[in-house]
C-alpha cells in the first residue's frame, strides 16, 4: 500500500504518536522513517553518555493511564538505550511498527489534486490528503565544512549518528569538536576511556551537574500515585513539567536568600537552574546573579585557572542558549589525559590526515568525535522543502524566517501538519506532552475536515503573519535574542535567516492559543471543498 489517509514521517516520539492517533480514530496510515527502527532522535543518538535533561517520569507519554502506570523508570534522568527501550515498548504495545516503512528516507513532498506525493531516496512515492512531519526539532546534522575534513586518516564519528556498535575508545588519541549539550555529555566518558581526549571548543557553554540517581522502590510507587495529578499541574504549566520558579524575582530577594535558592536549584540538577527566578530570562540583572553563581561553581571545581577563565561562556547571558547538563564535565578538564583547545585564542586551520591543525599546533588523532548540532527546527522540514499549489515552496515561505500558524501549519501549503515545527514551543518545553498537544489538535481538524467534506485547510496568510510576529514578540520579552550565537536562533549555520525560532510565550499559553482557534471554528484558516478525485485507500 503507497496511499493511505494520512502520511506521518518520523518514528519519534511525536510520529509514534501521530501514527497511534491517526489509527485510533479509524484512518490509514502509512509511517515513513529514515532508520531502520523507531526511536527518532534517541535512535540516532546513541554516544556515550546521552541522557535526557528532563525527568525521566516526564519526558514519557501522558495519554494512556495504563501505559504510564506499567512502565518503571529506573533512575531520574534516563539514559538514552532506555528511552529507546520505552520507544520501542510503545510500539510493540500499541502495534505501530505495522504501519512504518522504515529505511525511507524522504528528500521530497509536492501537494497535487488534493494530495500529498512524498518521494523517498529510493524512487518510491507514497500518497495522502494530509501530511504531519513529525521530522524532529535536532536531526538535520551539522557537518561542518573545515578545511581538510574529508582526508583525515582516522576514524570519524557524529554523536547525532553514534554506531550502533558503540566504538571501543581505549587506547586512543581522540579529538572532539563541538561543546554544546552533546559534546558536554560525551566529554567525562571519553575520557575514561581514550588515551588521550582533545576538546576543541569555539564558544563555552554553561553546564548545570546532573545529579543523576536511581529511583528508588517507594519512589517508584509514589511517581505512579502522583501520575494524574503530576500531569494535571503539567498540562498548561510553562514548560509542560511540575516545576515552577521561586516564588520572588531574584531583584526582590535578598543575597543570602537568593544563594539559598540558587544552591537549591543547582542540586535539582538539569536545565531547571535556568528557571531558578522568574526574572531570570526577562531581566539582565536578575540574570547576572544566577550567572556569576554558576561562573563561581566553574572556578571551584577547575584546578586551573586559565582553563577555567576558558570554560567560562563570555557571549551570552545564562539560559540565552540552551543550558547544557553534564555528569563531571568541568572536573575532566582536571584529568592528566584530557585537553582543552580554545578555537577563539587559536583557531582551527585545518584537519589533516594526521589530526587537528591549529594556529599553534598540531594535535595528533587516532579518532574525531564531531558533537558540532544540527541544522535545527527547519532544517529537517526544508531539507524536504514540500512544494504547495501554484509551486509555492516551502523555502521560499520561510526566506526571511519561518512563517506560520501556530508553528504547526504554514500559508500556501494546505494539508501540511509540523509537529515540533518553529513557531512552537517545542524544544523550551517537554516534547513529549507538546507532542501530544499538537497531535491531537491536528487530528482533531483532520476528522473535522472529513466529517464537514473538506479537502483542504490552510492558513490565511495575515493570521500566519499575526502569529509569526507574536512569537518573535514573545521573543523580544526574553534575554534569548541577547546570545551571540544559538541554534535556537539559526545562528550556528552558514546563511540561515538570524532569527528566534521557537515560541517563549510558555508551553501553557501556547495550548490555550491552539484550544482557542479550535473553540472558534478554526478561525485563521481557510478551509475549501474541491472535487478532486480520491484514490481510496486500503487500511491496514
Ligand atoms: P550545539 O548545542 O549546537 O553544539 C554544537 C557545538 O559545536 C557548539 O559548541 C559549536 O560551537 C560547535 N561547532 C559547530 N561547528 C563548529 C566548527 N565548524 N568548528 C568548531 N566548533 C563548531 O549541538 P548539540 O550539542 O548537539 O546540542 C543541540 C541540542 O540538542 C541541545 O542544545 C539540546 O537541546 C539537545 N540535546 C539535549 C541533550 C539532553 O537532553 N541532555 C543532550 C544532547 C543534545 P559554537 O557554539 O561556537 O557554534
Amino acid at each position: 500500500m503507497t496511499d493511505a489517509d494520512v502520511l506521518v514521517i518520523g518514528a519519534g516520539f511525536a510520529g509514534l504518536y501521530a501514527v497511534h492517533r491517526a489509527v485510533s480514530a479509524g484512518l490509514s496510515v502509512i509511517g515513513l522513517e529514515a532508520a531502520p527502527d523507531v526511536g527518532g532522535t534517541w535512535y540516532w543518538n546513541r554516544y556515550p553518555g546521552a541522557r535526557c535533561d528532563v525527568e525521566s517520569v516526564d519526558y514519557s507519554y501522558s495519554f494512556d493511564e495504563a501505559l504510564q502506570q506499567s512502565w518503571t523508570w529506573s533512575e531520574r534522568f534516563a539514559a538514552q538505550p532506555e528511552i529507546l527501550a520505552y520507544l520501542r515498548h510503545v510500539a510493540d504495545r500499541f502495534d505501530l511498527r505495522r504501519h512504518y516503512r522504515f529505511g525511507v528516507d524522504v528528500i521530497a513532498a509536492d501537494f497535487d489534486a488534493g494530495r500529498w506525493h512524498v518521494r523517498a531516496a529510493d524512487g518510491q512515492t507514497y500518497a495522502a490528503p494530509f501530511l504531519l512531519c513529525a521530522t524532529g526539532c535536532l536531526s538535520a546534522v551539522n557537518r561542518p565544512d573545515i578545511s581538510g575534513v574529508d582526508d583525515f586518516a582516522g576514524d570519524v564519528y557524529f554523536t547525532a549518528a553514534w554506531p550502533r556498535e558503540d566504538p571501543d575508545l581505549h587506547g586512543k588519541r581522540v579529538g572532539l569538536i563541538g561543546t554544546g549539550s552533546s559534546g558536554i555529555q560525551a566529554v567525562p566518558l571519553i575520557a575514561g576511556q581514550a588515551e588521550r581526549l582533545v576538546v576543541f571548543q569555539r564558544s563555552a557553554n554553561y553546564s548545570i551537574p546532573m545529579p543523576n540517581r536511581p529511583w528508588s522502590a517507594e519512589e517508584q510507587q509514589q511517581i505512579r500515585e502522583e501520575y494524574p495529578e503530576r500531569r494535571r499541574i503539567s498540562a498548561y504549566a510553562s514548560a509542560g513539567t511540575p516545576h515552577g520558579t521561586y516564588h520572588k524575582k531574584a531583584v526582590d530577594t535578598e543575597p543570602q536568600e537568593r544563594v539559598e535558592a540558587l544552591w537549591r536549584r543547582w542540586r535539582e540538577g538539569g536545565v531547571l537552574f535556568a528557571k531558578t527566578f522568574p526574572d531570570q530570562n526577562s531581566d539582565l540583572a536578575a540574570n547576572d546573579i544566577a550567572r556569576e553563581f554558576a561562573e563561581e561553581r566553574i572556578r571551584e571545581i577547575v584546578h586551573d585557572p586559565v582553563i577555567a577563565t576558558d570554560l567560562t561562556p563570555v557571549d551570552h547571558p545564562i539560559g540565552a542558549k540552551r543550558i547544557c547538563t553534564d555528569t563531571g564535565y568541568y572536573a575532566t578538564f582536571n584529568r592528566d589525559n584530557a585537553r582543552l583547545v580554545n578555537l577563539r585564542r587559536e583557531p582551527i586551520d585545518a584537519i589533516t590526515p594526521e589530526g587537528v591543525r591549529t594556529s599553534d599546533a598540531t594535535y595528533l588523532c587516532d579518532v574525531l568525535v564531531f558533537a558540532t548540532g544540527f541544522d535545527a527546527l527547519t532544517g529537517a522540514l526544508t531539507r524536504i522543502d514540500p512544494s504547495g499549489p501554484g509551486g509555492v515552496r516551502l523555502r521560499d515561505v520561510w526566506a526571511e524566517g519561518p512563517v506560520t500558524f501556530l508553528g504547526l501549519m504554514v500559508p500556501g501549503l494546505p494539508n501540511l501538519f509540523t509537529i515540533s515545527g518553529p513557531g512552537s514551543p517545542s524544544v523550551l518545553a517537554n516534547m513529549v506532552l507538546h507532542a501530544e498537544v499538537q497531535v491531537d489538535w491536528v487530528m482533531e481538524l483532520v476528522l473535522t475536515a472529513r466529517r464537514l467534506g473538506l479537502t483542504e485547510v490552510e492558513p490565511r496568510r495575515d493570521a500566519a503573519d499575526a502569529w509569526t510576529d507574536h512569537v518573535t514578540k514573545a521573543a523580544e520579552r526574553t534575554l534569548f535574542p541577547k546570545a551571540a550565537s544559538s541554534w535556537y536562533l539559526g545562528a550556528n549555520i552558514e546563511g540561515k535567516k538570524r532569527i528566534f525560532m521557537p515560541y517563549a510565550g510558555g508551553f501553557g499559553t501556547y495550548r490555550r492559543h491552539c484550544d482557542a482557534v479550535a473553540s472558534q471554528n478554526y478561525a485563521g484558516l481557510v478551509l475549501t471543498t474541491r472535487n478532486t478525485p480520491q484514490p481510496s485507500p486500503t487500511r491496514e
